[in-house]
């Protein structure tokens, strides 16, 4: 190919054209983004950059001396494939191979559209929105006790407010985390002063208020969203793209669409783990960093890649250093490594005697060692790995 075209400059669409320059493409590489400002990191929007410890986040990429052209404030409207043409705000865009790494919207709540005072929390410009709200020290409430939801809350308790996070199942983290795991992490939310609402549900958002189901009012200066993200594929219907139940680009293991020459990568897509033989989706900041190098060496050849990572993420809450690797099922045999209610812990997931997943608090250590044991799919002994003073190791 001559002309590759990313739609979405987030960490994956950056990430691509990246990988497509260090991997020897040649060729024409041209990124579409919506926003307006550099392409920049999103995880240190929920941390340092809320809490104006940094600047922004911009990457360290120098697009220029890499060849790669920049459209920024352009939005991807449709796509033509059988034209090879993707329509923008800007005029058509003629590619020969496309790559759609357009990331997700975060959910909103509903009602709520418009509503002074009521934030997301996705974008720089969210984030410069929230700062002031903070350094304010505003009574907060946090919808959803997500990984989101929980990081804000850090942020904003750091800075002197009063928080309380409104959850609609009995717990944080539920739909990603069996009970048993997020148990001990309602005592994070009360140790460092934030009131957790379970079982609670928005009514409706008044001036200065948040009206629960049951009638409590609870006083408002802003409200923060965080109630999951979808993928930003509204713009493809009608392109032929196959799109999952979530609206997520059905991309197969080589991250190829539905389309002939179109990629899809990073939050917008999912996949088909051959390792853990299902589909994935996965909105984490390291899928949209390995994805973009399979994509990459795909267009560039020769033959094809697979994707079939170990996916991980990390999360940083309530004075806590949490990490993810694997992916786990309810059925899996859970095993804890060190005691839930002290500062660091770890839990095992395993199938069949091999670990397929593992949650670390504060055992980095864990994490490095349990995701070499997940990749290479080692047989365990439990006995062993349930003493959180032996080094994670296999038999
Ligand atoms: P995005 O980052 O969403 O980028 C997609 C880009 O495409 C956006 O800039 C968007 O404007 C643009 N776009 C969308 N539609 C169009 C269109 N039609 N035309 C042109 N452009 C378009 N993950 C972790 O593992 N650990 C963390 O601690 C962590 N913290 C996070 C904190 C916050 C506040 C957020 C929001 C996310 C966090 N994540 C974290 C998740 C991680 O940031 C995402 O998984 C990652 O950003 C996904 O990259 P992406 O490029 O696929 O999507």
């Amino acid at each position: 190919p001559r002309r590759v075209v990313v739609v979405g400059a987030g960490m994956a669409g950056v990430q691509t054209a990246v990988a497509l320059r260090e991997q020897g493409f040649t060729g024409t590489v041209t990124m579409i983004g919506a926003e307006p400002h550099q392409p920049y990191d999103r995880p240190p929007l929920s941390k340092a950059v809320l809490l104006g410890k940094a600047e922004g986040s911009a990457f360290d990429v120098d697009f220029e001396a890499l060849g790669l052209e920049l459209r920024l404030g352009c939005e991807a409207l449709a796509l033509r494939p059988e034209a090879h043409v993707l329509d923008t705000s800007a005029g058509p865009v003629p590619y020969d191979v496309l790559v759609l790494a357009t990331g997700a919207e975060p959910v909103r709540l509903p009602g709520t559209e418009g509503v002074p005072g009521v934030h997301l929390l996705r974008t720089l410009d969210d984030a410069e929105r929230l700062r002031p709200v903070l350094a304010e020290q505003h009574d907060i409430v946090v919808v959803g006790a997500g990984w989101i939801g929980a990081e804000f809350a850090t942020a904003a308790r750091g800075a002197g407010c009063a928080v309380t996070v409104v959850e609609a199942a009995d717990r944080p983290l539920a739909g990603a985390l069996p009970a048993e795991v997020a148990a001990p992490m309602t005592a994070w939310y009360a140790d460092s002063g934030t009131e957790l609402r379970t079982r609670a549900r928005v009514e409706r958002v008044e001036p200065g208020a948040v009206v629960l189901d049951d009638g409590t009012r609870l006083p408002a200066g802003a409200v923060v969203v965080g109630i999951g993200a979808r993928p930003a594929t509204a713009w493809l219907a009608g392109s032929g793209i196959a799109l999952g139940e979530h609206g997520d680009v059905l991309a197969d293991d080589h991250l190829r669409t539905s389309a002939p020459q179109v990629y899809a990568v990073g939050d917008c897509a999912s996949f088909p783990s051959r390792r853990y033989g299902e589909r994935l989706m996965i909105h984490h900041w390291d899928n949209a960093l390995q994805g973009p190098r399979t994509v990459a060496a795909n267009i560039v050849g020769p033959g094809p890649a697979v994707y079939d990572p170990v996916p991980y993420f990390w999360s940083e809450q309530f004075g806590r250093f949490v990490q993810y690797a694997g992916h786990h099922r309810h059925a899996d045999t859970t095993l804890w490594r060190g005691d839930p209610t002290g500062p660091a812990w770890t839990v095992c997931w395993l199938r069949e005697g091999r670990l397929v997943a593992l949650l670390a608090v504060g055992r980095p250590r864990d994490l490095a060692q349990g995701r070499r044991l997940i990749e290479s799919g080692t047989p365990m002994d439990a006995g062993l790995l349930t003493d959180p003073s032996r080094p994670l190791k296999a038999a």
